[in-house]
């Protein structure tokens, strides 16, 4: 018989939100049934807490009394990796598949040139988001807008329901937003049939709490979309590197991508590069100890990475997920070519998940998202005087 499961904030606090492991990815937060969590995405923080005194930060009084939905609801408590594996594919991952269980690898680009414009790399996620509003799919979808008139590249979470919103929340931002916080409003505004686009932590949320049975949430849950990630970086990046070294304010920036790089367009069209290892130090704390590059529990995972920039690399993993790429490729709201077209593309997507996974933590007890890493090469020694050898590649 199953062991009952009767973990609650308690153990999330001491064992996921205090220990290095939590994302911010909010799942807890959205999960919650009597409102007591709050997330702080303010300062960089991007963290849940609690927000009633009685039992002080690291208790909760429901917990006490049997709930356990923020436990069940957050992808990084215990052993998420297998059980939302099991659940999503029917078996765990083989050793070997560091980017996760697939389907298929393909690139993929929205055919209508505006889309493909707006979007980041092919424009897809937008293209899917319109395409499954259009067919009834899904009602709503959790994005991420930039605040206000965009001016401070603050990225903030939100719900779109037409086309023109879709768009407007086109491209990506490298800071954190934890879209699914914006399920509240989603559901405020009738909505059933929900897509979420997050970062690979985000894409976890849905199924762990399906899984888990996290309670009513998950059930809205229809389509859920994930965007490789190797970090996020803190709000301070802007002021403290790009403002202060550069000189370029992030009023006066237009885009931004990162291929080997961080490309800056500015709205005079200008365009700079800031090397990535001057970028590390403002490396947001939540992804520190994330393994999961590949957004291996999305329904359709969607990358950069690769030869071809205006191509999305995607990685099709569940039933509907291959079901709305075939129906739009079917029907010509996408273009797509074989993955195999750019190996080099499948080779870097290997590499970065193998990186990623090497960072979950020796100190946990469960070690499920390091199985089959194989361990780093070892670093050219430098030559340290008369007959230091170069350690072999
Ligand atoms: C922070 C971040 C890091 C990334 N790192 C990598 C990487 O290392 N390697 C790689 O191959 N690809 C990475 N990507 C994915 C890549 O940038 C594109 O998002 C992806 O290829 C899809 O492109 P598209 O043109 O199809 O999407 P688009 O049509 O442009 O749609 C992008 C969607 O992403 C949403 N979005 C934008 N920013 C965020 C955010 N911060 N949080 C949540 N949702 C957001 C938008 O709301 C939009 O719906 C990253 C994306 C982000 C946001
Ligand atoms: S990882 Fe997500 S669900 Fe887990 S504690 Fe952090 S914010 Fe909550
Ligand atoms: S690296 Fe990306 S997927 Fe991992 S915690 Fe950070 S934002 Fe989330």
């Amino acid at each position: 018989m199953a062991e009952r499961w009767t973990a609650q904030w308690k153990e999330l606090y001491e064992e996921v939100v205090t220990s290095g492991l939590c994302t911010g990815c909010s799942g807890c937060v959205v999960a919650c049934p009597h409102d007591v969590l709050g997330y702080n995405d303010g300062d960089g923080v991007y963290k849940p807490f609690h927000l009633e005194e009685e039992l002080g930060p690291e208790n909760c009084i429901h917990g006490e009394k049997g709930c356990t939905s923020c436990t069940r609801a957050c992808p990084r408590f215990r052993a998420w990796e297998p059980e939302i594996d099991s659940f999503l594919f029917g078996r765990t991952r083989h050793p070997d598949e560091m980017a996760g269980i697939s389907k298929d690898i393909i690139l993929a680009r929205a055919s209508e040139e505006m889309v493909h414009k707006m979007g980041q790399d092919g424009g897809l996620v937008s293209a899917i988001l319109i395409w499954c509003l259009e067919k009834g799919y899904i009602d709503a979808a959790l994005v991420s807008y930039l605040e206000g008139d965009k001016s401070t590249w603050k990225a903030v979470p939100g719900v779109a329901r037409t086309r023109d919103e879709v768009l407007a929340a086109a491209g990506s931002r490298y800071t954190y937003s934890a879209t699914p916080m914006a399920y509240g409003d989603a559901v405020a505004g009738g909505a059933e049939k929900i897509a979420l686009v997050g970062m690979s932590c985000e894409s976890s949320v849905p199924p762990v709490m399906a899984v888990r049975k996290a309670g009513k949430v998950a059930r809205r849950f229809a389509l859920n979309i994930g965007l490789l990630c190797s970090k996020t970086f803190d709000d301070a990046i802007f002021p403290e590197l790009f403002e202060a070294k550069y000189g370029l304010k992030k009023q006066d920036m237009v885009k931004m991508n990162i291929k080997g790089v961080f490309q800056i367009w500015m709205r005079n069209g200008d365009y700079h590069e800031v090397p990535l290892k001057e970028c590390h130090a403002w490396t947001r704390d939540g992804c520190k100890l994330c393994p999961d590059f590949a957004a291996e529990h999305a329904d359709i995972s969607t990358g950069g990475i690769g030869a071809f920039n205006d191509w999305t690399l995607t990685i099709v993993r569940t039933d509907i997920g291959r079901e709305i790429i075939m129906k739009m490729l079917e029907d010509g709201s996408i273009y797509g070519r074989p993955g195999d077209d750019d190996p080099g593309a499948i080779a870097l997507l290997r590499k970065l998940s193998i990186v990623s996974r090497r960072r979950w933590p020796e100190w946990h007890s469960i070690q499920d998202p390091k199985v089959g890493v194989p361990p780093p090469k070892p670093k050219a020694k430098k030559a340290a005087g008369a007959g230091a050898q170069p350690v072999a590649k």
